[in-house]
């Protein structure tokens, strides 16, 4: 099997296995407990924390960890939007582009229904890319927080985030962005970007399922989403996933050391998939930006197809890829992101994305475009067999 779906999920990588083999087996210990095995084990969160904030340049005290991507986005979303509303209750928008992943835009959805937020969407061009003219346009002195993603997961446009953030800057509004997709890929240092918020999944860069990091500016404050006991500095309580803390740590480190070569290399592989893809079914359309895109990201749509036919055509073949986002997956309705780059819904239904892994290889993208040709020709002509 080829597997080009690395943007749903990646493996666990051997060394963030290794490292969290201790906290899940001998210590064992609660974060929390006050002897020996406690300590053991807020020892190690700490020194996760500690290895994120090297990475994302901040302070430790500015990490959190979440259960994932989607706690990350929910928790900047809403947290930072409540706590500016209950500072100053003339703060009653968010600003989102249109084509933030589901837990941005739920949670700006929820703001709305709930606690009488608008939600202003910032529109894309046609390459999936949000202008800083178009955001200022929606920007007010009621916007409470922009968000807007880093890398997109479905076509892998990269928006430019310094520029955006400094936009939103300007008129004092704070400013996240969902990194889910970019970490591993593109730098990460939250100084640069600007940033005052920054989610990460490890399940995307080789930690396992269930973990993930929200990094929020230390003077910005937080309105929490699960309560309790208080761990996480009152930010998100409940136990701490120490394992899991921890194999993100080590695999956010690696990735970040590996990831200038790994993307130039990734990159050049991807360029000759998409060449190889567009020489063998000329009339295919790749979708978002031809060169501000993820190296690991390769999307197209195959008129006259079904996505989902393709799909299985292509694992029937030894390809694993997904029609879109593994969330919209089996779903009938046409993908709310290429729609948004103005894809006829017909077209964004023949959408497939091929998303590759930092061991990806040339052989095997070879086969994978080979196997992209036959799949496209055998489900064209079950669509119509007369014509061969
Ligand atoms: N944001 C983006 C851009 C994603 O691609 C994903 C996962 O597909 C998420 C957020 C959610 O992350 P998680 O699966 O860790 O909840």
């Amino acid at each position: 099997m080829i597997f080009l779906d690395a943007a749903a999920t990646t493996p666990v990588r051997r060394e963030a296995l290794e490292a969290m083999w201790p906290y899940l087996s001998g210590e064992f210990g609660n974060p929390s407990s006050h002897h020996s095995l406690g300590e053991t084990a807020a020892t190690a969160l700490a020194g996760a924390r500690s290895a994120v904030a090297k990475v994302l340049n901040c302070r430790a005290g500015e990490v959190t960890f979440t259960s994932g991507g989607t706690e990350a986005d929910n928790l900047a979303v809403k947290g930072i939007a409540l706590a500016r509303q209950s500072a100053d209750p003339s703060l009653n928008r968010v600003v989102i582009s249109a084509v933030e992943h589901p837990a941005v835009e739920e949670s700006a959805r929820y703001l709305e229904r709930v606690h009488g937020f608008a939600v202003d969407v910032v529109a894309v061009d046609g390459d999936g890319l949000v202008s800083v003219d178009a955001l200022r346009e929606v920007l007010r002195p009621e916007t409470a927080l922009v968000s807007i993603m880093y890398a997109n997961n479905e076509i892998g446009t990269v928006q430019p985030i310094a520029e955006l953030s400094a936009a939103a800057h300007e008129l004092g509004v704070p400013f996240h962005t969902d990194a889910v997709q970019a970490a591993g890929w593109l730098p990460v240092d939250v100084k640069v970007l600007g940033v005052d918020a920054l989610s990460l999944s490890g399940h995307k860069i080789g930690a396992p399922k269930g973990s993930g990091v929200l990094f929020c500016k230390g003077r910005l404050s937080l309105e929490p989403l699960v309560h309790g006991g208080g761990q996480e500095r009152g930010k998100r309580s409940g136990t701490e996933n120490v394992a899991g803390a921890v194999a993100l740590s080590t695999a956010l480190a690696i990735s970040h050391s590996e990831q200038p070569v790994q993307s130039a290399r990734v990159a050049e592989l991807r360029e000759s998939f998409i060449a190889r893809v567009l020489g063998a079914v000329p009339d295919a359309m790749l979708t978002g930006h031809r060169s501000q895109r993820l190296p690991s990201v390769a999307s197209f749509c195959f008129p006259g197809t079904s996505g989902e036919s393709v799909l299985l055509e292509l694992e029937r073949l030894g390809v694993l890829c997904s029609s879109g986002s593994a969330c919209a997956a089996g779903s009938d309705a046409p993908s709310p992101v290429l729609v948004a780059l103005g894809i006829e819904p017909e077209t964004a239904q023949t959408a497939v994305r091929f998303s590759f892994a930092s061991s990806i290889t040339a052989a095997e993208l070879e086969e994978a475009a080979a196997a992209v040709e036959t799949a496209v020709g055998r489900v064209r002509n079950l669509a119509s067999p007369q014509a061969g």
